[in-house]
């Protein structure tokens, strides 16, 4: 399901209500530009952008950028039944795996 959206980047599946807003704003403060963040990385392999994050939550998750004792890691549930169907994203503590912000998609 494509988003209906006036955004022209060609990998988005962000829906008009979580467009403006940072995935991430309640786990600490946010800073800098709002981007669009590929899950897993592109590095890795990501094709879909599923959430927007700021560019302070963006270097948080994708370098493990510790910031006030908190790292943070990302992933997209996939549940095995539904092939390429991905269910949540989901924004974890690295040192905990505490899932710290859950996105149904
Ligand atoms: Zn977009
Ligand atoms: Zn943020």
């Amino acid at each position: 399901m494509k988003a209906r959206l006036d955004c022209d980047y060609v990998q988005c599946m962000v829906p008009p209500e979580r467009h403006q807003i940072c995935a991430a704003k309640q786990i600490g403060y946010c800073w800098g530009p709002l981007g669009h963040q590929h899950t897993p990385k592109r590095s890795q392999g990501g094709k879909a952008c599923w959430v927007m994050l700021c560019a302070g939550h963006a270097d948080m998750i994708d370098n493990g950028v510790k910031t006030a004792g908190l790292r943070l890691k990302d992933e997209v549930i996939v549940w095995p039944n539904d092939e390429d169907e991905p269910s949540n994203y989901v924004i974890r503590d690295r040192n905990t795996d505490e899932i710290l912000r859950s996105i149904e998609l």
